[in-house]
């Protein structure tokens, strides 16, 4: 069980980072979640949090930005005393063919899914360091793994990640942090609603599962790697991709 502990959330409005606040919840942590500009979705989710009979509160901000996500952390605290756990979900695609990509769209991506993922870790590590005890999970992609056409800016930024996650992890693990990455593979989110439907048709033939995933799918690994049980796994790239990459 996860109660007494706060965990701070990007990306939480909708998609996956919504389910894994709910699967967070679920075990009783306390949610701080971070959104970009999707106010009514974020209300939705702290409706849903509130089931759960935790405290839960939305906050706006850009992770790309590091003083707004400095800000940000000090709120976290001010409102709920710590961070224990913190989930690096937010995240965008632009997708184009490299030879077409703008400069903006490559970093856009690199900006929000790479930058914002050390924004938070260096805002919240100082705490975690003090307290000698958390868990950041970073959510990645079969992308940064495998690399995919048309997603050069998506695919180097989740590959970044991997990198940032075990630098994190050599760097944390004495002070009892834990530091792991898990990298979904196609996950019915708005994200995977906004591709043209035969890509998306043609990728579940190469899933030897032959179904896309569930945000839920990847929330209960996430809600795992936070939990006590999992102390002893740190700088790991988890999967749940149904065996698309192996
Ligand atoms: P969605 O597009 O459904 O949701 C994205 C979330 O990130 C929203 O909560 C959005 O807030 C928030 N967000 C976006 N930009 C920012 C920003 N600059 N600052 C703060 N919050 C921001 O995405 P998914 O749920 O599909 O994806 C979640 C994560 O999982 C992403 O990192 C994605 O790359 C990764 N992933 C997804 C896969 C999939 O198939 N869906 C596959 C592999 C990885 P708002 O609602 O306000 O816009």
């Amino acid at each position: 069980m996860l109660t007494g502990k706060t965990a701070l959330v990007s990306g939480g409005s909708r998609g996956i980072g919504r389910a894994i606040c709910l699967a967070l919840a679920a075990q009783g942590a306390d949610i701080a979640f971070v959104y970009a500009h999707n106010a009514a979705r974020a209300e939705e989710t702290v409706g849903l949090l509130k089931k759960h009979k935790v405290r839960a509160k939305a906050y706006a901000c850009d992770v790309a930005d590091f003083s707004a996500t400095q800000r940000l952390v000090q709120s976290v605290i001010a409102d709920f005393g710590q961070v224990d756990i913190l989930v690096n979900n937010a995240g965008i695609t632009r997708d184009m063919l490299c030879m077409r990509m703008s400069e903006q769209d490559f970093n856009a991506v690199i900006d929000t899914n790479l930058k914002g993922a050390f924004h938070l870790i260096r805002h919240t590590s100082m705490q975690m360091i003090k307290q000698r005890a958390g868990r950041i999970v970073n959510i990645t992609s079969v992308a940064g793994l495998m690399g995919n056409p048309g997603q050069a800016n998506y695919s180097a930024a989740k590959a970044g990640m991997i990198g940032l996650t075990k630098t994190i992890a050599k760097e944390l693990a004495s002070r009892g942090i834990t530091c792991n990455a898990v990298a979904p593979g196609f996950i019915q989110t708005d994200m995977t609603d906004a591709m043209p439907e035969g890509i998306l048709q043609k990728a579940i033939e190469f899933i030897p599962l032959k179904r896309i995933g569930a945000a839920e799918d990847v929330a209960h690994l996430v809600a795992f790697l936070c939990s006590e049980e999992a102390a002893y796994i740190t700088g790991q790239v988890l999967q749940v991709d149904g065996g698309l990459r192996m």
